[in-house]
């Protein structure tokens, strides 16, 4: 089952580019699809002289033929990073809903199973902590973060009732915060943020007070965890909350950046986002009980790994600028 192709919608992005490396490194071919809307082609770049990969450019908002068989489908197609899923809100609802279904029709057809990168944001702004996936949420059907939140949430309908009215093998992941390595330096998320900002020397943005707190995740434990949900055997298409239960206000993780980078960089308090989350943070039994996975990358390690990609990549921004 594992030598069967995998194919990776949104694979030029972030989390997307580890999966397609993780299965080419194994020689397990890949059929990466992206539209590049926030994702870039060099993420993949180094995969492309392998045999075993292929990039098409696409929009999953219209139906894909891959051409050839296919066992597994990741759907990782969709911006992630608030400023970016909120310039175009309604290319995001219809990427997550019109997307998802599209690629459930495909793995229909195909006999392929397929998972999808569902998140934390399903529980909005949660009045419960830890949030475990019994929890239904604190949600809006409208702001700034509904076009995300709520098309997340309807793609995951969509695979609960192609799952149980036309027996497709499907998965849901709900992603927790992660960070690491092939994140866009401009994408706006907090990490790549005060990262790149205390590199620069410039004052690192805290949105409000600083007090709301996140719970990140490394990427190589996500990788890890997702890979294992899609791999398990059995019915396994209730949803599994994946993160790293550690928890940090906003203001540490600026603390720690400003440590790891060795940074003078100061504080700048700017206006919090409309309906940001108070607190997030994953219960994650059941992907212990289910997939025997925890995460191992503490925040000060996962941090130390990340630095050294966003020095490399400002240096290579910088070279080309001149
Ligand atoms: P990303 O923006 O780096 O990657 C998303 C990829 O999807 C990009 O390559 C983009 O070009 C592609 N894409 C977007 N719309 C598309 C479309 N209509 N057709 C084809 N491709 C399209 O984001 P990421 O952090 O790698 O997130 C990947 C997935 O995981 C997303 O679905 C996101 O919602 C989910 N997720 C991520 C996190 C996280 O912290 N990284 C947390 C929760 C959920
Ligand atoms: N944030 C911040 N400064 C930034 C970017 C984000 O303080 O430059 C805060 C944001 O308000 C949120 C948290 O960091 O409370 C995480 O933001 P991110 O955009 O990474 O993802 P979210 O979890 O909000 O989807």
């Amino acid at each position: 089952m594992e030598s069967k192709t995998v194919m990776i919608a949104g694979g030029a992005g972030f989390l997307g580019s580890h999966l397609c490396k993780y299965y080419t490194d194994r020689g397990v071919r890949v059929i990466c699809v992206d539209n590049l809307s926030t994702g870039r082609l060099k993420n993949v770049t180094a995969l492309m002289d392998s045999g075993a990969f292929r990039f098409c450019q696409h929009d999953v908002t219209r139906m894909f033929d891959p051409g050839e068989p296919v066992g597994f489908i990741y759907n990782m197609a969709s911006p992630a990073s608030p400023p970016r899923y909120q310039k175009d809100p309604i290319a995001t609802f219809e990427t997550n809903v019109i997307g998802s279904e599209n690629l459930l029709k495909l793995a229909e057809s195909l006999g392929a199973r397929i998972l999808q990168s569902s998140t934390s944001e399903v529980y909005g702004d949660p009045d419960i902590s830890p949030q475990a996936e019994s929890y239904t949420g604190n949600v809006q059907t409208m702001g700034p973060r509904a076009c995300y939140d709520e098309g997340k949430r309807a793609a995951e309908t969509l695979f609960y009732e192609f799952h149980h009215l036309r027996g497709v093998d499907t998965r849901v992941a709900r992603i927790f915060n992660t960070y690491g390595p092939n994140m866009d330096p401009d994408d706006g998320r907090v990490v790549s943020n005060f990262i790149t900002q205390a590199l620069r020397g410039e004052p690192l943005t805290v949105y409000g007070r600083g007090q709301q707190t996140r719970s990140f995740c490394y990427v190589d434990d996500m990788v890890a965890a997702l890979v294992s949900l899609m791999h398990a055997e059995g019915d396994l298409s209730m949803p599994v909350n994946l993160g790293n239960p550690e928890e940090f206000t906003v203001l540490e993780l600026a603390h720690k950046v400003l440590e790891e980078t060795r940074s003078t960089s100061s504080l700048s308090f700017q206006d919090l986002p409309k309906h940001d989350p108070t607190q997030r943070r994953p219960e994650i039994s059941r992907a212990r009980t289910v997939l025997g996975w925890v995460p191992h990358v503490p925040l000060r390690e996962g941090l130390q790994r990340t630095i050294p990609y966003f020095a490399a990549e400002l240096t290579r921004n910088a070279a080309a600028a001149e």
